[in-house]
């Protein structure tokens, strides 16, 4: 496995002004993996020049050969799998059989999608007063600032990018500081299939310092953001200099409600999938179990032996189900949160420590944790963002609907039900921007994906994204219309 450890930035792999390295390591094990280049204020301002330069051929260009482009660059994705799949199951902790089935096919996928959206957004016609013809074209904004987080960084390089340049849009992405090496190598590939020099710039560095000055800076014209809540407000306090448009991303709380009258083995598997998929680290796990009180221990008793049977290791082992947490860091705060469990009297059902295995005591790991506890308990309320579900139970509908929409988050959130009524009743009552019925967690790039309240606002994916990424522009043309002067003289 070879790894790109430099900024990309106008076409080519450069060491940063400075010289700042940062250690990028495994989760499996904390050792180092690389050291990459970091980027301050000076690089972005490069990158930043560098996409401005880009911009008025990139945006000029065919929109069906931006999208060949896209195109190309999935097929590339596709070729080089085995080599990708390395590095993001190192980088993050993925296992590779996860790495392999969902992140680089979805990424693939997802490039590919938005390619062919290239030519696909279209301007209107306004039917005004006689004699004018008033159209309305759908323009891109610019340069274009990314941040992204470490949970899946090699997926949302097709989410955040995909629609921005297929737009026309010109990029300077900064991934996570944690996890930046498949973001690298998607870089490397798009050089390979000729992007022009400057469409896309890559500058790993810290938060506080390049992505919150990514965020200031004058010349970008929207920040799209996924990450936390915290940073979000920060996000959109550094981006009122310029009043440049802002996208957000941010947690979320996923009520997963479990009727009586569900299926309850296709209940079990899903709700599994919901909470443990990528270790629970995804802002649209379903980390709130809401089970009707006549089948919860029914339920619970498939849930924790399909919980418990999860195979935890090495993510390089093709048997390996779950694996590590992505740094140190956060494995202490979800092991924290199991101690919060502790005190506010949750009861801790199983899990809640790190493994006994020592050939895992080097790792970030930390075991598939179910926590009964009260809905207004702090595990109830705030992101944990690892393998850590809290159960509740409720006796009717109306008791299961308040406490789904009883958080700050608004993000992701299903139920498990065989009545139709009561899907759609909640369908529209639920307080989220997705809400899955007798399924979790289901993402298309097609449709819409993001949040209301402090799960952050604008969308991903679809048209959503390619408007989001285009700002209206209307025309007006006297065609034969005669106007009578405003001042006669
Ligand atoms: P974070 O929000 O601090 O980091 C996400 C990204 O934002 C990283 O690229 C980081 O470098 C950057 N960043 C940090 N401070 C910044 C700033 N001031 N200006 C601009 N960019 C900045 O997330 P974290 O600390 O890595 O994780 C903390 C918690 O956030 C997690 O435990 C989880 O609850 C939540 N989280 C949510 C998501 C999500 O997908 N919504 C992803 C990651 C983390």
């Amino acid at each position: 496995m070879t790894v790109q450890n430099q900024l990309f930035i106008n076409g080519e792999f450069v060491d940063a002004i400075d010289g700042g390295r940062i250690d990028v390591l495994n989760p499996h094990d904390n050792s180092l993996i690389t050291s990459i280049a970091e980027a301050r204020q000076n690089d972005i301002d490069r990158a930043v020049a560098a996409a401005q330069a880009a911009f008025p051929a990139w945006s000029r260009m065919q929109a069906a050969e931006r999208g060949h482009l896209l195109m190309k660059l999935a097929d590339a994705i596709e070729a080089n799998i085995d080599e990708l799949v390395e590095i993001e199951s190192r980088d993050t902790g993925h296992p590779v059989r996860d790495c392999r089935n969902l992140d680089v096919p979805r990424t693939a996928f997802t490039f590919r999608y938005f390619g062919g959206m290239a030519d696909k957004v279209q301007g209107s016609e306004i039917p005004v007063e006689p004699g004018f013809l008033n159209y309305v074209k759908r323009e891109p904004l610019g340069v274009v600032g990314q941040v992204v987080p470490w949970n899946f960084p090699l997926m949302f390089t097709s989410w955040k990018m995909g629609p921005a340049l297929a737009a026309g849009n010109t990029v300077v992405l900064k991934p996570a500081e944690l996890t930046p090496l498949s973001t690298l190598k998607i870089a490397e590939l798009m050089a390979q299939v000729g992007f022009p020099p400057g469409v896309v710039n890559i500058v790993p560095g810290y938060g506080h310092t390049a992505g919150q000055y990514l965020a200031e800076h004058p010349q970008v014209a929207k920040i799209a953001f996924t990450g936390s809540t915290d940073v979000g407000r920060k996000i959109v306090g550094a981006s009122a200099g310029n009043l440049k448009r802002v996208q957000l991303e941010l947690g979320g709380k996923g009520a997963n409600i479990v009727f009586d009258d569900a299926n309850i083995k296709a209940a079990v598997g899903g709700s599994a999938f919901a909470i443990f998929h990528n270790q629970g680290q995804a802002c649209i796990a379903g980390s709130r179990l809401i089970l009707q009180e006549s089948i919860a221990d029914e339920f619970l008793d498939g849930f924790l032996t399909l919980a418990q049977s999860i195979r935890l290791g090495d993510p390089s082992d093709p048997s390996t189900e779950m694996g590590p947490l992505t740094s140190k860091q956060h494995q202490q705060r979800v092991l924290n949160y199991c101690d919060i469990a502790r005190q506010e009297g949750g009861e801790i059902l199983l899990g809640g420590k790190v493994p006994d295995d020592v050939a895992l005591s080097g790792g970030c790991y930390v075991e598939p944790t179910v926590v009964r506890a009260q809905s207004s308990d702090r595990v109830c309320q705030e992101e944990v963002f690892g393998p850590f579900v809290a159960v509740t139970t409720f006796k009717d509908e109306e008791e299961a609907l308040a406490i789904a929409n009883g958080t700050q988050y608004g993000l992701g959130g299903g139920l498990w039900t065989q009545n139709l009524s009561r899907a759609h009743r909640f369908a529209d009552q639920m307080r989220n921007g997705m809400v899955w019925v007798n399924c979790y967690k289901r993402v298309n790039p097609g449709s819409p994906f993001g949040g209301v309240g402090s799960s952050g606002y604008g969308r991903e994916m679809g048209f959503e994204a390619m408007h989001d990424y285009t700002e209206a522009k209307s025309v007006w043309i006297n065609v034969d219309a005669q106007i009578p002067p405003f001042y006669p003289r």
